[in-house]
């Protein structure tokens, strides 16, 4: 695997889980492949908490394992090892999740009208929100007064759209 792509997976990795994630990416560079108790040695921690991480960076597509059954006493054991698929491609997904997220952010602030208290004390509220309130603060009890939310969907888009032309 390229250095270049072991330093993405590492950076990959750090957001999902910190140091360990780093630790994990380098233990695995330099032994190909292993298993969650070796791993669980190696970090100086306990199977299970070892193989929620392991999890984690199988979900994000960063490893893949195989799985062998020990003839002898019949247990499964994991060895884990590097996705062979581009970095770039995980990347793009993450990407992806994110904007779908964003999206559908947008949507709810176009397809709401919402409400706020003159004294800011809580979150804008959307119309049915207001309504079971009576459109009174829960907090100062103020009068509700209509919130234009045009900048945030403002935001929202131009968030939306500098995420779509961000080269990777
Ligand atoms: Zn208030």
């Amino acid at each position: 695997m390229l250095t270049t792509e072991v330093k993405a997976l590492r950076r990959l990795s750090e957001i999902l889980l910190g140091d360990e994630g780093v630790k994990i990416i380098d233990i695995i560079k330099e032994k190909g492949e292993v298993t969650d108790e070796e791993l669980a040695k190696i970090l100086d921690k306990d199977v299970a908490t070892v193989r929620v991480m392991l999890h984690k960076l199988f979900d994000a597509g960063i490893l893949r394992y195989r799985r062998v059954k020990d003839s002898q006493i019949g247990w499964y054991s994991y060895y884990w090892y590097f996705t062979d698929e581009p970095v770039r491609t995980l990347v793009q997904q993450r990407k992806s999740k994110i904007l779908r997220k964003l999206e559908i952010r947008l949507r709810y602030e176009e397809n709401n009208s919402f409400y706020v208290c003159p004294n800011r004390d809580i979150p804008k509220l959307t119309f049915n929100e207001a309504y079971n309130n009576m459109f009174t603060c829960p907090v100062c009890g103020s009068l509700l007064e209509p919130y234009d939310n045009s900048q945030d969907i403002e935001i929202l888009r131009n968030i939306i759209s500098k995420l779509k032309d961000l080269q990777i």
